[in-house]
């Protein structure tokens, strides 16, 4: 196990990092053809290759011209598997960071979690990841090679199903580099993931989720709603300076965008969120319109709940809650534990290697 990535002591950034233009012009420079540094591209992105030497068109001589470059961003610095077979990967970055992702098999279905940023800004409070806020965004590169890394773990036999851009860190507040990374992950010619399948989780930022809505591709939308009342939801996400009303009205304007219907997250936490009166005001906000709640009983993180007195909610309570939003015309799923015997919530095993993070 090594604490950089492959090759992390060569200097610059790595190639995965690169956009297509500024690599075809490296491959230029190092005196290769316009359609070799496609090849090169394509050996990255498309067959996830880590070495250069796998690279088997591209001509021995630009390949040795391309040693001194690193080819990798990030890398598995550590690995957990839970005996569901949900696999918790902490991510080495190059400067010594990390991150998560996490890959879920479900029947046919195999999800993978990725994240936006080392830490988040956020600070909700029942998340490990945001409990050191913040430390940097993270690159395209860094963001799209988590699909690469996780691509590489699975068996012969299952493929990447869905992605959920769920991960560390918020999203919208990364959309520099967010764009171009799930474009990488969905073109054809780079990982080649249709957008359908891929998930952007948000927790309200109207004015970032208008830009989200002018993507070329038709990603689907997730609201972190988990309280649908002004005063709770800044108590549960204290950085939330938006009104529930606008938020939500963002997402039903991206619905309106792209025909993709919006879902609602809600982590339910015992005695604070999960009373059939927060139900009912979830009703009354998100009744008549196209969207899922998705009910997720709070996975519990030790030190969160020690120093905050956090509980998981009961499951009697996960399906009153769950009945009566039904009863008031709304769709609901409730997302049962996974990875229960591993460090299973967002945020837990980077907290766990880098107490300090
Ligand atoms: S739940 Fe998501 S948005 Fe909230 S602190 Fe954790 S990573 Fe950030």
């Amino acid at each position: 196990m090594s604490a950089a990535p492959h090759g992390a002591a060569q200097s610059g950034p790595a190639l995965t990092e690169l956009s297509d233009d500024a690599l075809l012009r490296l491959v230029e420079q190092l005196g290769g053809k316009p359609f070799q540094g496609r090849q090169v591209l394509h050996w990255l992105w498309k067959h996830g290759v880590d070495d250069v030497e796998q690279m088997r068109n591209v001509p021995a001589k630009l390949r040795e011209a391309l040693r001194p470059h690193r080819l990798r961003a990030a890398e598995v610095r550590e690995a957990e598997l839970a005996q569901d077979g949900t696999e918790k990967l902490l991510v080495g970055l190059a400067d010594g960071d990390a991150v998560e992702c996490v890959i879920i098999p479900d029947g046919e279905r195999t999800t993978l979690c990725i994240s936006t940023q080392v830490g988040c800004p956020v600070g909700c409070v029942f998340c490990a990841s945001g409990l050191g806020g913040v430390r940097r965004n993270l690159t395209a590169g860094e963001i799209a090679e988590q699909v690469l890394l996780a691509k590489a773990r699975l068996p012969d036999d299952r493929r990447l199903t869905n992605l959920v851009v769920m991960g560390m860190g918020e999203p919208m507040l990364n959309l520099d580099a967010l764009l171009p990374a799930l474009a990488r992950i969905h073109d054809a010619d780079g990982i080649g993931m249709g957008a359908r399948r891929i998930t952007v989780s948000t927790s309200g930022y109207p004015r970032q989720m208008e830009r989200f809505a002018k993507a070329d591709e038709s990603y689907n939308l997730a609201v972190s709603l988990h309280a649908a009342d002004d005063e709770l939801r800044k108590q549960l996400v204290p950085t939330a300076t938006h009104p529930v009303r606008e938020i939500v009205a963002a997402a039903h304007r991206y619905f309106g965008l792209k025909g993709r219907e919006v879902t609602y997250e809600v982590v339910l936490l015992k005695g604070v969120n999960d009373r059939p009166s927060h139900a009912e005001t979830m009703i009354q906000t998100l009744r008549g319109l196209p969207c899922t709640v998705n009910l997720i009983p709070w996975n519990p993180v030790d030190e969160i709940r020690r120093e905050r007195g956090l509980e998981r909610p009961l499951e009697a309570h996960v399906d009153l809650f769950a009945e009566a939003l039904r009863c008031g015309g709304l769709k609901v799923t409730v997302r049962r534990q996974r990875g229960a015997d591993r460090s299973a919530a967002c945020g837990q095993l980077r907290l766990r290697r880098q107490p300090g993070a």
